[in-house]
């Protein structure tokens, strides 16, 4: 989990007619700019953050591919229903004569994104141009974490650590309260991701399940001589993404009532040697 916050001194003049194009790409229909409200973030930097962990440059450059799209969330007690904005671009920002380790320049990953100006969303509107919300949580899962002095993953060296191949960016969240900010909270790395699994554990295992009974469900009217524990077994070892793109899959299947696709049983061999160790962050 890292913290970012929601870009202060910039005047949203409003969105532009480049913005609106981007927006409406992930909308039903189009918007309109004044049914849109429009914000900016720094989602996170190059920097060596408070747990002696970085992001080259590198790794910041896939995570504005990752984060494009991606949800934000109003996690506030005021708030009851589930407001989100969404990031509709994303970029990278060298800051001028700054920079960090490596010699890199002091680069930031930041974010635009939008809500619509609906009755709902009046007060999350108000509390962010107000300033009051203005920090946000922002969590990804990266495949490697190395030393930065000798590019191994587990060593003896009191060094930072590098962030390497980020793989997801999640949903970010507006944290309600500023807790914690400089308050020195040094966590350990296998606490985190002790605490980071167990919460992706807890939500992976329903998601998971559900996934996984509508891939049985669409198989058995695609493939119904496809024995239940065959295909049970066959999906264990299965990425979410990859049980969720195969549901899919095979829902489109049901629907058009095709004959059965033996090439599904190809598909997902062999994709996903490697991956079974990524950290989330
Ligand atoms: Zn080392």
């Amino acid at each position: 989990m890292k913290e970012g916050y929601v870009a202060e001194g910039i005047r949203e003049e409003g969105p532009g007619p480049e913005d609106m194009e981007k927006i409406n790409r992930y909308t039903r229909r189009p918007f309109g700019e004044e049914e849109v409200f429009v914000f900016s973030m720094v989602l996170c930097d190059n920097q060596v953050d408070r747990d002696g962990e970085r992001f080259p440059a590198a790794s910041l450059e896939k995570l504005r591919e990752l984060f494009l799209g991606k949800t934000c969330i109003f996690d506030h007690q005021r708030s009851s229903s589930n407001q989100a904005a969404r990031i509709f671009d994303t970029a990278l920002e060298e800051v001028p004569g700054e920079s960090v380790g490596d010699g890199e320049p002091l680069t930031r990953l930041t974010a635009r994104a939008y809500l619509p100006r609906t009755k709902g969303n009046e007060e999350v509107i108000a509390l962010i141009d107000s300033g009051m919300l203005k920090e946000v949580s922002v969590s990804c899962a990266v495949a490697r974490r190395v030393c930065s002095l000798c590019g191994k993953e587990e060593c003896e060296h009191d060094a930072p650590r590098l962030l390497l191949e980020p793989t997801d960016a999640y949903e970010c969240s507006f944290v309600a309260v500023p807790a914690q900010k400089g308050a020195g909270v040094t966590k350990h790395y296998a606490d985190k991701q002790w605490r980071a699994l167990e919460e992706e554990a807890r939500w992976g295992r329903k998601y998971r399940e559900s996934l996984t009974a509508d891939v049985l469900k669409y198989s058995a009217l695609v493939q119904p001589e496809l024995p239940r524990e065959v295909m049970k077994s066959a999906v264990k070892g299965l990425s979410m993404e990859e049980l969720a793109s195969m549901g899919r899959t095979y829902e489109k299947m049901a629907q058009k009532a095709l004959p059965l696709k033996p090439q599904l049983a190809v598909e997902k061999e062999g994709r996903f040697e490697g991956q079974n160790r990524e950290y989330r962050i």
